[in-house]
């Protein structure tokens, strides 16, 4: 919890609960009917546990530093394979195998949220951005505040287009001017409410399989899908068996500097590590071609650059092989602004050779981002494939950086 005093007792027992009850879409109105109404392709609500595990996880209440409902997801899923310990900043950490290199599997539980700030007086909210948004998909959007209290609803504040003069028509929206409604008619009555400074925010954005099947609409993909990710590939590796000590780490407060990672990867010490994240989908109309390599649909995206980590150029060339081998198609991509945490496994203790892999998502930092579930097949494949092969001698050829002939 950034920046904040430690809550109260009462303020820490009621997020629970509350936050839980949100993510099985028990509350507020409306909006609760939309997984209900999600159309299935040729499947029933229930009969996938895969969408139903996406579903819960992107619905999930977990802004950075507030991850508590996404990980009572991440445990109750680990539980079976492992002893789960925790680091010292709410990271979870599942073992699974017990000899063998150290491989470090890892998702970041965090979204991208808020925190409030002060209620004004005429009782509307300001509100502490955490993580990266574009001030331009702030205004106009649902929220929902997490209050002692319980759950409240909020809008951002908008300007009408019947008021605004053609001259300030266009301009981009400043985040100063972003005040959360909370339906209030006073400072008293939104306090009333249960609302203090630092309680979270986060999107109000239900999930929904897209109208053709196949795709998911939700907010948070960003790390959610990750989380999906591990949690499948820990099963069907437990299963299947792998030649090594397998660590998978569901990490905090990512949005806000890899910090979660950063302990979590201290903790592990890995001999090699992955971590999984929401790609950089690139396709749709009004992106710059060198903004993204990368297609919703066109396979698993590795990361050969982003402005927080190269991976190994050794691990890159052995995961492309595997995929061939497997018949993944993987897709190589270069992303200018983005961090992610193989970030800090990668410096962990002496070092160690990493890649960050992404299932394409489009529109990550918003309140409704895109994925498509062939994407996230793929890379649960391509995942279990790498892994089952990073044995001892692989891993210290990887490793290995000694120049031919030395
Ligand atoms: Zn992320």
């Amino acid at each position: 919890m950034p920046r904040t005093a430690p809550r109260t007792t009462a303020h820490t027992a009621l997020w629970r609960p509350l936050a839980l009850a949100l993510m099985a879409g028990l509350s507020l109105g409306a909006l609760s009917a939309a997984p209900a109404q999600a159309q299935g392709q040729g499947q029933t609500q229930g009969a996938d546990t895969t969408r139903d595990l996406l579903q819960a996880l992107s619905n999930a209440p977990g802004p950075s530093g507030f991850e508590e409902p996404v990980r009572a997801i991440m445990v109750k899923a680990f539980k079976p394979y492992g002893k789960v310990s925790y680091d010292g900043m709410g990271s979870v950490i599942v073992e699974n195998g017990t000899s063998g290199p150290k491989v470090m599997l890892d998702a970041h539980m965090d979204e991208l949220g808020g925190e409030t700030r002060r209620i004004t007086a005429d009782g509307f909210v300001t509100m502490q951005m955490l993580g990266g948004w574009l001030d331009e998909a702030l205004p106009g959007q649902r929220w929902i505040i997490i209050g002692s209290k319980g759950p409240v609803q909020a809008v951002s504040v908008i300007r009408d287009i019947h008021v605004i003069p053609p001259e300030e028509r266009g301009k981009p929206f400043n985040r100063e001017n972003l005040f959360l409604d909370v339906g209030a008619k006073s400072a008293a009555d939104a306090a009333a409410l249960g609302l203090e400074a630092g309680d979270p925010v986060v999107p109000d954005s239900q999930f929904v399989e897209m109208t053709g099947g196949g795709r998911y609409m939700g907010k948070a993909w960003d790390d959610r899908v990750g989380c999906a990710v591990v949690i499948e590939a820990l099963k069907r590796l437990a299963k299947e068996g792998h030649p090594n000590r397998l660590f998978v780490a569901a990490t905090t407060q990512e949005e806000i500097g890899l910090r979660g990672a950063q302990t979590a990867s201290n903790v592990i010490l890995p001999d090699i590590g992955i971590a999984i994240e929401g790609g950089m989908a690139g396709d749709q109309p009004g992106t710059h071609p060198d903004e993204s390599n990368s297609k919703l649909g066109g396979g698993p995206d590795l990361f050969i650059y982003d402005v927080s980590a190269l991976p190994n150029r050794k691990f890159t060339a052995m995961i492309r092989q595997t995929a061939k081998e497997i018949g993944v198609p993987v897709q190589l991509d270069l992303v200018s602004g983005y961090g992610d945490d193989s970030a800090m496994m990668q410096k962990a203790g002496g070092g160690a050779p990493t890649m960050n892999i992404g299932v394409p998502v489009r529109y990550m930092h918003v309140h409704s981002g895109i994925m498509d579930r062939k994407d996230f097949d793929e890379t649960v494949d391509l995942v279990v494939a790498v892994i089952k092969r990073l044995d001892a001698k692989t891993v210290a050829s990887l490793r290995d950086f000694t120049p031919p002939g030395e």
